[in-house]
C-alpha cells in the first residue's frame, strides 16, 4: 500500500482503468488519486488519507470521458422529426435561418437537454458549433450560462459564413424560381450589419477565463467563407492558440460545388486552404466524406485534423467516408454526432460502432483493430483536435479528472472478454454509471447532480408548442418545395465529381 499524494480529495478505488498504453482488452485494477480538479495519482493501491472520499469501484471500468468532437446545440428540439432525406433537403428543415428567432426560455432548454444527454451517455467534453441567427448576444450569454450551471465542459464555437447559402449549394439558383431565392439558406448566413467575429473576439476570446469553457472558432465551410474570412480566422486562432472547427465534403452536392466553384485549385476545396495557409493541427474538418485521394495526402501532411459523424452522414445519404484511407495517410480522426435533427442521438457508443464498422467497408483488405482506435478517437483524438491533449482524453496524473465510469455488472460485460470491443460493438450507454468533468460527478448513479433533471424537461416541454408550430410550417413550406428539391437532387446526381462514397447506388 502505498500513501496518497498530499492533497488527495477523493480516491476512487478498485476499478479496471483504462490507461494510455495499457490492455484495453483487459485493464489493470489501478486506484485514481484526485485532488480537486485534478488526476494526482494513478496505481496504488492506495491507503486513503482520512480527510478524503473514497468511492470502492470494484467491478467498474473507468474510461477518459468521451470528447464530441462535432455537435450543434441549435435543433436538439428537432431530434426524431425526420426520417433519411437528402443533406441538401435536411438544411432547409433543421438550420437557423429558416426559422423566426427563438425565445432565451428555449435557447437555454435546448441547451441544457443536449447538454444532459451527453453526459449521460458518458461525454464530458462537447464542442458545440452553434448557430445564433440572427445573432443576438443575449443568446450567447445564455448558452455559456447553461453550459457553466450543468457543469459539462465546453468547446465553444460561433458558426458563422459570409457567402449566402443559396449560392452554396449547386443548381438551386437555377431551379427555384426567383421569388423563393431569399428563403433558401444555408448553416450560416452572412450578418448584414455586424462583425460577428470581432464581437466574439472582444466579449468571449478576452474575457476572463471561467472553468470547463474553451473557445474555438466555426467558419462554417470553406464554400461560405470568403478567402478573407477564412485568413482572418486562421490569424485569429493563431493570436489565441484555439482550435478552428469547419464542415468539408459531407455531400456529393458539396464536393460538386468545389468542383463548379474552385477551377483554380483543380476543383478541390483542401488545395484552396491550402493556398491560404489555413491547413494545419488547428482545424478540425467535419466529415470529410467526399475528399478526393490527393485531399487525404494534404492533409496527412500538413497534420489537418478531420471529426467523422457516421450517423448523420448515413441518414443525410452523404455516404461513407474513405476511413482507412485516412488512417493510413496518419490523419486525425476525431468523432462527433453532428446536429440532432440528422444524428438524433448525441451517443458516442453509437458513432465508434458505425466507425468500427464502417471502417470493415471502407477497404477491401483486413484492417488495423479498430475498437481501440474507436475509443481513442473519441476520448484522445477529440482532444488533440480540440487543443486540449495536455488536459483531457487520457487518464494520467497531470490531467483534469474527466471520467466515466462504467458497470461492468450488465450484459454488456459479461464475460468480460475485450472492454475495447464491448464497449465499442455492444455497449449502447445503458453501463454508463458515474460522470466526472473536473473532479466533480456531474452525473452520479446515472442521475444529474448539478441541476434537477426533471426541471430541465419541464422547461423543454414549456417551450415545445411554440417549436413544434414553427417545425410545421417549415415542413409545409419544404413540402411544396419538394420538386424543385428533386430536380436540383437529381442534376446533383447526375455530375460528374471523380469519386463515389455510396457503394450502395452500384445496386
Ligand atoms: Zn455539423
Amino acid at each position: 500500500m502505498t500513501p496518497c499524494p498530499a492533497g488527495t480529495t477523493l480516491l476512487l478505488r478498485g476499478a479496471r482503468v483504462m490507461l494510455p498504453g495499457g490492455d484495453w482488452d483487459s485493464p489493470d485494477i489501478a486506484d485514481i488519486a484526485v485532488g480537486g480538479t485534478t488526476i494526482l495519482a494513478v496505481g496504488g493501491p492506495f491507503i486513503a488519507p482520512p480527510q478524503a472520499e473514497v468511492m470502492e469501484l470494484r467491478g467498474h471500468l473507468i474510461m477518459p470521458g468521451f470528447v464530441n468532437a462535432h455537435y450543434h446545440s441549435h435543433d436538439v428540439l428537432a431530434k426524431g422529426t425526420l426520417e433519411e432525406v437528402p443533406l441538401e433537403t435536411w438544411r432547409l428543415f433543421a438550420l437557423p435561418a429558416q426559422y423566426p428567432p427563438r425565445s432565451i426560455e428555449e435557447v437555454r432548454a435546448r441547451t441544457l437537454l443536449g447538454a444532459l444527454e451527453c453526459a449521460r451517455s458518458g461525454m464530458t467534453t462537447v464542442q458545440d458549433m452553434l448557430t445564433l441567427y440572427p445573432f443576438d448576444p443575449a443568446h450567447l450569454d445564455t448558452v455559456i450560462s447553461a453550459y457553466q450551471q450543468i457543469g459539462i465542459r465546453a468547446v465553444f464555437a460561433l458558426q458563422y459564413g459570409d457567402r449566402k447559402g443559396l449560392d452554396t449549394v449547386p443548381f438551386w439558383k437555377d431551379v427555384f424560381p426567383h421569388d423563393q431565392h431569399h428563403l433558401l439558406s444555408s448553416a450560416a448566413e452572412p450578418e448584414k450589419h455586424f462583425d460577428l467575429l470581432s464581437h466574439f473576439e472582444s466579449g468571449c476570446l478576452s474575457a476572463a477565463a471561467r472553468p470547463r469553457l474553451h473557445w474555438a472558432l466555426g467558419p462554417s465551410a470553406p464554400e461560405r467563407c470568403t478567402p478573407e474570412l477564412m485568413g482572418r480566422t486562421m490569424d485569429m486562432a493563431r493570436k489565441w492558440n484555439i482550435p478552428v472547427y469547419s464542415h468539408i465534403y459531407e455531400s456529393r452536392g458539396m464536393a460538386l460545388q468545389a468542383r463548379l466553384g474552385v477551377p483554380e485549385h483543380d476543383g478541390m476545396l483542401i488545395k484552396r486552404l491550402a493556398a491560404e495557409g489555413a491547413l494545419g493541427p488547428h482545424l478540425n474538418l467535419a466529415h470529410s466524406v467526399w475528399l478526393a485521394p490527393e485531399e487525404i495526402e494534404i492533409l496527412g501532411e500538413t497534420g489537418t485534423g478531420t471529426v467523422l459523424n457516421p450517423q448523420g452522414n448515413l441518414k443525410m445519404k452523404c455516404g461513407i467516408p474513405p476511413i482507412r484511407a485516412l488512417q493510413k495517410a496518419g490523419v486525425r480522426i476525431g468523432l462527433g454526432c453532428d446536429n440532432c435533427s440528422c444524428s438524433d442521438a448525441q451517443n458516442m457508443f453509437v458513432a465508434m460502432k458505425l466507425f468500427a464498422l464502417l471502417a470493415a467497408v471502407s477497404s477491401k483488405e483486413q484492417g488495423p483493430p479498430q475498437a481501440a482506435f474507436a475509443l481513442r478517437a473519441a476520448t484522445e483524438s477529440g482532444a488533440e483536435g480540440a487543443r486540449l491533449g495536455h488536459l483531457i482524453g487520457k487518464i494520467a496524473p497531470g490531467m483534469a479528472a474527466d471520467l466515466s465510469v462504467i458497470d461492468l455488472a450488465d450484459p454488456s460485460f459479461v464475460p468480460l472478454n475485450s472492454a475495447a470491443r464491448q464497449l465499442v460493438h455492444i455497449e449502447g450507454g445503458r453501463a454508463v454509471k458515474h460522470v466526472m468533468v473536473d473532479g466533480n460527478f456531474i452525473i452520479r448513479d446515472r442521475k444529474l447532480t448539478t441541476m434537477d433533471e426533471q426541471a430541465i424537461y419541464d422547461e423543454v416541454d414549456a417551450i415545445m408548442p411554440g417549436f413544434r408550430r414553427d417545425f410545421d410550417a417549415i415542413r409545409a413550406r419544404v413540402a411544396r418545395w419538394q420538386p424543385w428539391l428533386d430536380e436540383a437532387d437529381r442534376r446533383i446526381n447526375e455530375a460528374e465529381v471523380g469519386i463515389e462514397r455510396r457503394p450502395g447506388l452500384a445496386y
